[in-house]
């Protein structure tokens, strides 16, 4: 993205993560006068017209982009994806139902610890072993015939790591934390149960979490659950059971909206596999002076995590690529080393100026 200067900054956080350039001066241009009403979007009621059309067109955007139909409910919600964490154990599984889950890593392990803190919890297969290099493949998996529902991560946002198929659970209710790949490409909406993701990826700034859940599933909390944690309580509410982050849902709004005139989910695909593609080519073409460990077949097209093999150059790296305008390509805390975030709102060329700088700096170090 160009912000003023004479060359362009590129950001590849990982959350809250760069959006799209449109959408911050929009809302720049329009933070003093909100549709027309000569109010800031920060000093309107969450109740008023004005920003009932937001949320109207919001629900009315996402619905459109993923082809949801009426029998899904789509709800804004805060405490971020982490609280659906729980939320989804409450709400889906009750009379003393287990809940199948598929360990893949960082982020599933963490749904996992959650929702045993409620809920009786199966994994049906993990990547452990091998450093979660990998998804375990389909055949290996326990059964899970009889469990509420069957959850998985389909991209693991600090291992890098990305699904290449959608899971089939026949009957067994599919959910999904999209936290990190919502919006990234077209999905067989119908096979999934419930879908949940915070928005500072792929959707907005912080502050919301979207959930998109099959009604009939939204009914199903027993009665011991509080209401302010079951879903019904939030639809029955249209997401307004207390004051919402405003500033956060208005910028998702145009966010959703400028994901549709880009052209869809096939566009931001396209644009996924060409950003993905020149960064990865970027490391595999270095004669092993980047290193990334994924298997091939499932390396993420959101987000990239690599090492430099002489770790020691790792902040060299860093402060050089910081000096070239490219931001914020430390790994997680977790894991160290590096990592290039690839969300919708990055440009294809920030992809092709990170992957100039990684050749020049290899040359130059190497
Ligand atoms: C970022 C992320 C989370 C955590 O989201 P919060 O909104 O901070 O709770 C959970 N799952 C995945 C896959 C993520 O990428």
């Amino acid at each position: 993205m160009r912000r003023g200067g004479s060359h362009s900054v590129y950001n590849f956080s990982s959350g809250p993560a760069a959006l799209p350039a449109p959408v911050m001066q929009r809302a720049r241009d329009e933070f003093l006068n909100f549709a027309g009403t000569r109010l800031s979007i920060v000093e309107t009621g969450h109740r008023t017209g004005a920003f009932s059309a937001v949320v109207a067109q919001a629900d009315a955007d996402m619905r459109a982009l993923l082809g949801l139909g009426d029998d899904y409910a789509v709800i804004f919600l805060q405490g971020g994806a982490t609280l659906q964490f729980l939320m989804t154990a409450l709400n889906l599984a009750r009379d003393g139902q287990h809940c199948a889950y598929l360990d893949t890593g960082y982020w599933s392990g963490k749904a996992i610890a959650t929702a045993r803190e409620v809920r009786p919890v199966d994994v049906v297969a993990s990547g452990a072993a091998g450093g979660y290099t990998q998804v375990p493949s389909a055949d290996a998996w326990q059964s899970f015939d009889a469990a509420a529902y069957l959850h998985y991560t389909p991209n693991e946002t600090i291992d890098g790591l990305e699904f290449d198929f959608v899971p089939d659970t026949g009957k067994v209710p599919l959910v999904a934390d999209m936290s990190s790949t919502i919006l990234s490409r077209p999905i067989p909406v119908e096979r999934f149960g419930l879908i949940y993701a915070g928005a500072q990826k792929n959707l907005g700034p912080a502050g919301l979490a979207v959930v998109i859940v099959r009604r009939d599933l939204a009914e199903r909390a027993a009665a011991d659950v509080p209401s302010q944690l079951t879903y019904r309580a939030h639809i029955a509410a249209g997401s307004l059971l207390n004051t919402p982050p405003t500033f956060t849902w208005w910028l998702v709004g145009m966010t959703l909206a400028w994901v549709r005139e880009q052209g869809g989910l096939e566009e931001m695909d396209r644009r996924a596999i060409a950003r993905s593609r020149i960064v990865y080519a970027a490391i595999d073409e270095s004669g092993g002076f980047y290193v990334n460990r994924i298997n091939r077949a499932q390396r993420s097209r959101m987000n990239i995590p690599f090492g430099i093999s002489d770790d020691r150059l790792e902040s060299h790296f860093l402060a050089a690529a910081e000096e070239a305008g490219l931001k914020q390509l430390a790994g997680h805390r977790s894991k160290g080393g590096l990592r290039a975030s690839l969300y919708n709102a990055m440009p294809v060329a920030g992809a092709e100026a990170l992957a100039a700088f990684m050749r020049d700096f290899a040359k130059r170090n190497g």
